[in-house]
Formats: structure tokens, sequence, C-alpha cells
């Protein structure tokens, strides 16, 4: 299979899922690593920082209540553009508009209607991990000195938050190109070809 389907093709039988509403210790466990990993590419990405653009030096030392308001906001704009990657892969692969929904403490895109072969699905889970990270990465070279931490700080929550997706990617490393998979959003399921068994 190469091509995105909306009817299981014959012969393919469901191999395995990853389903977070039904684990819940996944579910924590990856919120645990994404924490440490965010925490973790902050500093290295602050580091890059200060040697890549020397003057913001100078402005830290001032986090006030408007600097906490401004982060906010960009945890909300994060996720919004991180479903839309997603989403926007989805919309390349299937050329039907992705699902999208937005809970309290996560975001996701899901295409619940198509079975997707393991190659693309691969590009769809990694798209806003490599996009954000490599424009961010830009972005702080060229932005404003004031702005270069806040960016930082976005290109480090993208890269914790992307734990889930590189989870994926783990185990469809491990599948045939053969295999399909299907994405409701946060239950992903996959199918794999069962050649026929002749019995004698
Ligand atoms: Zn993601």
């Amino acid at each position: 299979m190469n091509t995105s389907t909306k009817t299981l093709p014959e012969g393919y039988v469901q191999s395995g899922e990853i389903n977070l509403k039904k684990n819940r210790l996944l579910a924590i466990t990856l919120n645990i690593i994404a924490f440490f990993v965010g925490v973790l590419s902050f500093f290295l990405l602050s580091s890059f920082a200060t040697l890549v653009r020397p003057g913001i030096m100078n402005l830290s030392g001032s986090i006030t209540a408007g600097v906490w308001a401004v982060m906010l906001g960009l945890v909300i704009l994060l996720m919004t553009i991180h479903e839309s990657v997603h989403g926007f892969f989805f919309w390349v692969f299937t050329r039907s508009s992705p699902v999208f929904a937005f809970r309290l403490f996560y975001a996701y895109a899901g295409a619940p209607d198509w079975y997707i072969p393991t190659r693309q699905y691969m590009i769809v889970t990694l798209g806003p991990l490599v996009i954000i990270g490599a424009v961010g990465i830009l972005l702080m070279l060229l932005v404003p000195e004031s702005w270069v931490l806040f960016i930082a700080f976005m290109v480090a929550l993208n890269t914790g938050g992307s734990a889930g997706d590189l989870l994926v990617l783990t185990r469809l490393f491990k599948l045939s190109p053969m295999c399909l998979a299907n994405d409701t959003g946060d239950v992903f399921t996959f199918y794999e070809h069962q050649p026929t068994i002749d019995h004698p």
C-alpha cells in the first residue's frame, strides 16, 4: 500500500495500538518525559542563544506578570501551530480535512476515517518537531534580541510536547512499509497485511 484509503483493504488485520485514553500510565509517563525533554531543550537552546546572540545576556532578570501572560499565550499559539502542521500533512496524504480537538492539557489532530501507509504517516508524525524546530532555530538568529528566549521557550516546549509523536515513530519504524495506520487523535491503531495461510 502506498496511498491512503478509507476502506481497509482485504487481508489487513489490526496488529497493535497506542491508546492514550485507555492507557493512563502511558499518558502520565509521556507527560513526565515531555517535561524533562522540554526543560533540557530549553537549557540547550538558551545556551545556544547566548552563544549566537550575546546581547540577550543584558535582558535577563525581569520575569514579570506580563512575561508570564505572554508565555501562556505562546503555549496556546504553539499548540495551535503544532496541530496545524500535523493537520496539514494529514491533508497532503488524504486530501480531506482532518479533525482537531483542544482539551485542557492536550490538543490533537487526527484523520479518523483514513488508513495511511506507515512511510507517509511518519511524515505526519515528525512534521511539527522538524518544521517548528528548524524555523524556530532560524528565528532565534534573526529576531530582535528581546524575543530570542521566547522563541527558545516555544521550541523547547514543542520538542517536549513531541514525546508522544516520537513514541508513535518508534513503533512505525518496526512496521513494514506495507502497514497502514489509523489515527483518531488519541487512539493510534496499525494494521498489517496477513498473508493467506494455505491449509493442506
Ligand atoms: Zn504532535
